[in-house]
């Protein structure tokens, strides 16, 4: 070999090591001092601890860390403290705040004080979602009911699936025959979702009345409106306006026609599927800008911030205590969940052809812990369905295209057929 081969080769080798030093370098730095649990996405704030932009910063950090523990790993690093850190990371200021992808690759960095609000904002531009990057399987689900409903189908309210007591009966007249409902308000939400003309539909419809059971055209029924012990509404048909005046002498609430009982329970409406709803049952929903509206269910209420895009708050009850679940929403992620605990029974059914499918509306909820939820299944044999994360149950709503959210339940099942 000549002498310019031989230098060839030297100067090739050195290329060579240089090129892996570079790409070594590179890599330590782009993806940060490693992390034990680089699972999730990480965000490190570096700072000190007596800088007033890093005190200003220490409750963000701590909030964050709470709210997102196991789906965010939040960082502190003094660098006062730890001046090796500061040559590590990287960082001219301080607080720099370090935002990593659940690789451990550096997505962006932001020197100064950065509030909650401000890097929650961040992560979603940034594209990254907490519930995307971990994968934790349901904790709780049932597919099987725990008894077999062993009602008759006549039984059975076409809309809730609750039982039909004789003297509540509503039953709409449909070309494949009777659809029988468990009293006037399930007959007033399927109303207010029905697609077609509905001009005339209510001489199809005929209602039990309370005393004696018996059939009275809905057109023609008088009906009392008064309140159960916990304060939700109550309504029952009478054949006769006499017969209604008696009932109200007894148990108090007020008499009234169907135009005025068609207005009361048509006032409040679902602000994602427009069914009407009871606002004591319903999930109160204020929406960025300050107009309130109702979720009929709470993935109706979380449908809202998909519908309307913009951020909501979330006032629901869990169905088993009652006790209140606060959600508010940012940029189409969870900016807080309170309790930090609640969860949602996602309700599915399974179809003919096999495949499972949203058990709709009446059987969706919120509860403040994994524990009420099981217990609620539990008093609820025929429920089948699974747990899922609120972050999820959003997150289902927000993919969905305009042209499904317009279909939300406008797409005739609540129709009588
Ligand atoms: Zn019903
Ligand atoms: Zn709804």
């Amino acid at each position: 070999m000549n002498k310019m081969g031989k230098t060839g080769i030297v100067i090739a080798l050195v290329v060579v090591v240089t090129i892996v030093f570079i790409a070594k370098q590179k890599k330590t730095a782009s993806e940060g001092p490693s992390n034990s649990s680089q699972m999730v996405p990480r965000l490190v704030d570096l700072g000190a601890d007596k800088c007033i932009p890093c005190k200003m910063m220490a409750p963000i950090l701590e909030e964050l860390k709470a709210q997102y523990a196991g789906r965010m790993d939040v960082d502190f690093i003094d660098v006062w403290e730890n001046p090796d850190e500061k040559v590590k990371y990287n960082i001219k200021l301080i607080p720099t705040q370090i935002f990593y992808d659940a690789s451990g690759k550096e997505l962006f960095r932001h020197e100064g004080f950065y509030s909650k609000e401000d890097i929650l904002r961040k992560w979603v531009e940034l594209g990254v979602t907490f519930e995307e990057t971990i994968s934790k399987p349901p904790v709780f689900e049932r597919f099987e009911p725990s008894e077999v409903d062993a009602r008759l189908k006549d039984q059975i309210c076409y809309l809730c699936d609750g039982d039909i007591d004789p003297k509540t009966l509503v039953t709409v007249k449909a070309e494949k025959g009777d659809v029988r409902l468990c009293g006037p308000h399930c007959y007033f939400i399927m109303y207010s979702c029905l697609t077609e003309d509905k001009t005339g539909f209510e001489n199809k419809v005929s209602v039990a009345d309370f005393t004696s059971g018996e059939s009275v055209p809905l057109t023609q029924a008088m009906f009392l409106a008064g309140a159960d012990k916990q304060g939700r509404p109550v309504l029952y048909a009478y054949a006769t306006a006499d017969a209604a005046n008696q009932a109200q002498q007894a148990s108090g609430g007020n008499v009234i026609g169907l135009k005025a009982l068609k207005q009361n329970e048509l006032s409040h409406r679902c602000g994602f599927c427009d069914r009407a709803c009871y606002p004591q049952d319903a999930a109160e929903v204020i929406v960025e800008g300050g107009i309130h509206t109702w979720g009929c269910c709470s993935h109706c209420a979380l449908g809202v911030a998909a519908r309307v895009g913009k951020d909501i708050e979330i006032h629901e009850k869990d169905r088993l205590t009652g006790d209140p679940v606060v959600v508010k929403t940012l940029n189409g992620s969870i900016a807080s969940l309170e309790p930090s605990t609640a969860v949602a029974w996602f309700g599915q059914r399974q179809k003919p052809d096999g495949s499972w499918s949203s058990a709709g509306c009446f059987h969706q909820g919120f509860f403040t812990s994994t524990e009420n939820l099981e217990k609620w299944v539990q008093q609820n044999p025929y429920e089948t369905g699974k747990l899922i994360s609120i972050h999820q149950a959003l997150a289902d709503k927000i993919k969905l295209s305009p042209e499904q959210i317009q279909k939300a339940c406008k797409i005739g099942e609540c129709s009588p057929k």
